[in-house]
């Protein structure tokens, strides 16, 4: 078990923040990992993160702590997620993409170019017998819809669960990519569709394909530039950008939600994580619950004009700091000489035999409704193999053999108390006829005792 990196990246005071205010910061650095942030009321609030960047760090610092560790995961099968987390204009952007994505002045880089940098540079230093195959794919959720920012048709991207593959967005485009030129170009043409007002989430799948081992390892690297995460009333927004605002407050207090009840003390398995309430927490619900390598940068103004917002900037990062993650390694063996073998195995192609299969003891009906189940519960997450779909069939099997078993439990018990009470009864009956059979006062006197001793005595 490790615990979600969470750094603090504070960036230079703007233009605007110097004229109003002058040089006057509200942080006081302690050393690289503590410092105290003063309100507007100049209480001093101390915060201890795994690293800071103050204003003068540079795109190189945050790369080389918080995401070279992740991208060297991700060439060993682990799945990671970066996050970027704060107000607009906090430098959120900034940090993950720098000034440009075509950015030629290496310094200014951020953290997308040099994690495909890093990634292909990882592969070249790789054994000749493996196959890598990079894929990426970009998509905004906006208004609680996820877009896919390499085709803009697709508006309603769903977001599924796989057993194999983790969390999958079904039918998201996802181009090929062969080396970082072209990466780099692909990003930076869809790049300027994203929105401050959305959030834009990357996610690169490094696939390796061992040639003598026969077996196909993958890492999945999930970059996240969130929307603004500033009050709606000091926006003074109103109409159509009042509601962009409210749906982000809302996907991001949801995730607030998820991070208390992942970190609220009582055991993750009794706990329900409620990672279903908004698109952004359901994709990242591998990120936050274990299974990802995961790190935050919680991107702040030091000026004293935007305190309150740092400082709930802050808050939201100490609470990130209590998650704890236990990423594994996925592989799948045999599966590149069965992909290679099958290549008429497409997703819709093994979703559809399934189905066939068992609406040969079926009717039309059931099978609409399993279907309908296997959706709902996130269980027909990436029909991309038949292995994916018969596990996913157990599952529902299994939960409704569970729930069956409870029903006959339940019915059981009743039968037993109903046994008990009829016996009681007959016991009533057989003492009322023997005390019938008494003269007048024996009679009300022992029906007295039997009265008063059943109500001590249960089933009497
Ligand atoms: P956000 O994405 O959080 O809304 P941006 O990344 O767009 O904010 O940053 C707002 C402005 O501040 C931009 O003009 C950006 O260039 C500048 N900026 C942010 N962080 C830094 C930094 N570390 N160094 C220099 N300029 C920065
Ligand atoms: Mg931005």
């Amino acid at each position: 078990m490790s615990n979600v990196t969470v750094c603090v990246r504070f960036r230079p005071l703007s233009s605007k923040e110097k004229r109003d205010l002058g040089d006057n910061i509200c942080i006081q650095s302690m050393d690289s990992e503590t410092f105290i942030v003063k309100d507007e009321k100049e209480e001093g609030f101390t915060f201890s993160f795994d690293k800071v960047f103050y204003e003068e760090s540079k795109q190189a610092d945050v790369y080389e702590f918080l995401v070279l560790p992740i991208v060297r995961d991700t060439v060993n099968s682990i799945n990671g997620t970066i996050i970027t987390y704060g107000q607009t204009g906090a430098g959120k952007t900034y940090s993950m993409e720098g000034p440009n994505i075509l950015e030629s002045d290496e310094k200014k880089k951020g953290i997308l170019p040099r994690v495909v940098d890093g990634l292909f540079a990882c592969i070249k230093t790789s054994a000749d017998s493996t196959k890598y195959t990079v894929k990426l794919s970009m998509v905004e959720i906006y208004m609680e819809k996820v877009r896919d920012l390499f085709d803009l048709s697709k508006d309603n991207i769903q977001i599924k669960e796989s057993k194999t593959q983790g969390i999958v967005l079904s039918g998201a485009t996802e181009i090929s990519l062969s080396d970082t030129a072209e990466a780099l170009q692909s990003l930076s043409t869809e790049m300027n569709m994203a929105s401050s007002r959305s959030h834009c989430v990357y996610m690169f799948t490094l696939n390796q394909e061992s040639i003598s081992e026969k077996r196909v390892k993958s890492g999945k690297l999930i970059l996240v530039d969130l929307a603004g995460s500033e009050k709606v009333e000091k926006t003074g927004a109103e109409g159509r950008v009042l509601e962009e605002a409210k749906t982000i407050n809302k996907s991001l207090s949801a995730l607030g939600n998820v991070i208390n009840a992942l970190t609220c003390g009582s055991p993750a398995k009794s706990n329900h994580i409620p990672y279903r309430d908004s698109k952004l927490t359901r994709m990242l619900q591998d990120a936050l619950g274990g299974n990802s390598r995961t790190a935050l940068l919680c991107c702040c103004s030091p000026s004293p004009s935007n305190a309150s917002e740092s400082l709930s900037t802050l808050r939201f990062g100490a609470r990130a700091k209590h998650i704890k993650t236990s990423p594994l390694v996925k592989v799948s063996e045999e599966k590149c000489s069965k992909k290679n073998g099958d290549a008429s195995g497409t997703k819709d192609e093994s979703f559809e035999k399934i189905l066939e299969k068992m609406s040969e003891r079926l009717n039309d009906e059931d099978i609409k409704l399993l279907e309908e189940l296997f959706i709902q519960a996130g269980l027909f997450a990436d029909p991309d193999s038949e292995e994916d779909l018969e596990s996913a069939i157990q599952d529902v099997v299994q939960q409704t053999i569970s729930s069956l078993m409870k029903a006959v439990e339940e019915l059981r018990s009743t039968v037993e108390m109903l046994q008990r009470e009829k016996n009681a009864m007959k016991e009533r009956i057989a003492v009322a006829e023997r005390c019938d059979a008494l003269p007048g006062e024996n009679a009300d006197f022992l029906q007295k005792i039997f009265g008063f001793l059943s109500s001590f005595i249960p089933g009497m």
